[in-house]
C-alpha cells in the first residue's frame, strides 16, 4: 500500500518545498518530489491543497490533556491523553510524572505499556519523562512537597523496568545531582535539569558528568545574575545545552521569546507544553498532583498560592507563537517541534519528513490549525 501526498507546501529542516509530493510506502516517507518532477502512480492520492505539511510533533513534556492526567494511572487517562494529542499535530509524546510516590508512579507507568501493547491507534509513546521527585524543595512551582526524594538511580531502575524512561528532571544541587546525571546516561536516559536553585558552578559540575538539558527553560530555576549566571545564563552560554520551552506568552513572556530565539541555536531549542488536565477543556477548576487549581483564560495557576500549574498550550499554538513573535523562517522554527526532541532523546528515524523515515506527518492550515495527523503513514486524525 502507498499513498501520495500531493501539492504540499513542504516544511522541514532547512527544507521548504512548494508544490512538493511526498510519497508514502509501509509507514515511512520513500520518496519527496519537486514541482514539475514526474509523479509515480499510488493507491492513494491526497491534493492537500498547497497546506503546510511538516513532520508530526514530538511533545517531550506532557502531563495531560481533555480532563485526564497520566498520573491519574488509569488506562482511560492513557487512552485519552494519546488520542487526543493528535488534535494538536503531535505525534509522538512522553507522558510527564509529577513529585509523587514511586507507588502511584509506577502504576501510571504500567498504564504506558498496556497502552503501547494495546496499539490503540493514537500517538506514539517512546518513553516517559520523570520530572521529580528528585527535585529542590525550595523550587518546587507546583510539585507536591510531600514525595521530594534525593536522586536514586535504583528507584529510576525499578520504574525503567516498567516502561522506558527517557527523560528524567531534577535539581542537579541535590546530594549526588551530579554523578546523577552520569548514571542516567548509562542507562540511555536523557538527564535534565529543573526545579532547581543551582550555582552556575553546581551546573558545570553536572554538565562535566553528560548533563546537556534544561528542562522548561527559565521557570523554576536560577535567573540570570551578574555576579552568578545561573541556570538561564547556562542554558544561553553553553552551546551544547539543549532548553525545553513553553512558548504560551505565559511562562515566558514575548520578549523572552524573542530574546531566546535571537541568542541561542535554534537546533538547540525544544517546544514543549507542560500541559496539565485543563489543556482542551474550558476554564474552570482543575487539579495538578492532587492540588487545586484555578484555570481562567487559559492560565493554570494553584488554587493556593497562584503559582502556574502547567500550562494548556498545545503545540501547534506554541509553533504558531514563535512564529509571530520571531519571525523566523518556518524551516529553521519547524526544528523545535520535533528535529531537535528527537536529536535530544536519540529517537531514530523521526522529527523529520525524507526518505527513510517514519511517515508521522501534520497538514496544517494557514492558521495554524491542525487539518490532518498521519502517523506512521495511517491518517489517525482528521479535523
Ligand atoms: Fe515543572
Amino acid at each position: 500500500m502507498n499513498w501520495l501526498l500531493k501539492q504540499c507546501r513542504l516544511i522541514s529542516p532547512d527544507q521548504e518545498i512548494e508544490n512538493a509530493a511526498v510519497l508514502i510506502e509501509n509507514g515511512v516517507v520513500r520518496r519527496i518530489f519537486a514541482e514539475g518532477d514526474a509523479l509515480p502512480s499510488a493507491d492513494r492520492v491526497t491534493d492537500v491543497e498547497g497546506a503546510m505539511t511538516v513532520p508530526g510533533f514530538i511533545d517531550v513534556h506532557c502531563h495531560g490533556k481533555s480532563g485526564f492526567d497520566f498520573c491519574d494511572a488509569a488506562e482511560e487517562a492513557m487512552e485519552t491523553i494519546g488520542k487526543d494529542k493528535l488534535k494538536e499535530g503531535v505525534t509522538s509524546f512522553l507522558p510527564t510524572t509529577l513529585t509523587l510516590p514511586e507507588e502511584l508512579l509506577a502504576r501510571a507507568l504500567q498504564t504506558a505499556a498496556d497502552y503501547v501493547k494495546k496499539d490503540v491507534k493514537g500517538v506514539k509513546v517512546p518513553g516517559v519523562h520523570l520530572e521529580g521527585p528528585f527535585i529542590n524543595p525550595k523550587c518546587l512551582g507546583a510539585q507536591n512537597p510531600d514525595y521530594v526524594r534525593e536522586p536514586d538511580i535504583e528507584m529510576v531502575r525499578r520504574l525503567a523496568a516498567i516502561f522506558p524512561v527517557k527523560k528524567v528532571s531534577y535539581a542537579v544541587e541535590m546530594p549526588g545531582g551530579a554523578e546523577f546525571a552520569a548514571e542516567l546516561l548509562s542507562e540511555g536516559i536523557t538527564p535534565s535539569c529543573v526545579h532547581s536553585a543551582a550555582k552556575f558552578e553546581e551546573f558545570e559540575a553536572a554538565h562535566r558528568h553528560g548533563l546537556q538539558n534544561l528542562t522548561h527553560f527559565c521557570n523554576q530555576m536560577t535567573p540570570l545574575h551578574h555576579r552568578d549566571i545561573g541556570l538561564v545564563g547556562a542554558g544561553l552560554a553553553c552551546k551544547d545545552v539543549f532548553i525545553e520551552m513553553i512558548c504560551d506568552k505565559l511562562h515566558l513572556c514575548p520578549d523572552m521569546i524573542r530574546l531566546v530565539f535571537s541568542l541561542k541555536d535554534l537546533e538547540k531549542i525544544q517546544l514543549i507544553t507542560d500541559a496539565m488536565r485543563a489543556a482542551g477543556m474550558p476554564d474552570g477548576e482543575s487539579s495538578l498532583g492532587g492540588l487545586a487549581v484555578i484555570v481562567k483564560d487559559g492560565a493554570a495557576r494553584l488554587a493556593s498560592n497562584g503559582a502556574l500549574a502547567g500550562s494548556t498550550l498545545q503545540v501547534c499554538d506554541a509553533l504558531r507563537n514563535v512564529y509571530e513573535i520571531t519571525g523566523l523562517p518556518l524551516k529553521e522554527l519547524i526544528k523545535t517541534t520535533s528535529w531537535n526532541q528527537a536529536q535530544a532523546l536519540g529517537l531514530k528515524n523521526l522529527g523529520k519528513i525524507a526518505p527513510g523515515y517514519a511517515a508521522d506527518i501534520v497538514i496544517l492550515d494557514d492558521r495554524f490549525k491542525v487539518r490532518s495527523v498521519l502517523v506512521d503513514g495511517e491518517l489517525r486524525y482528521q479535523a
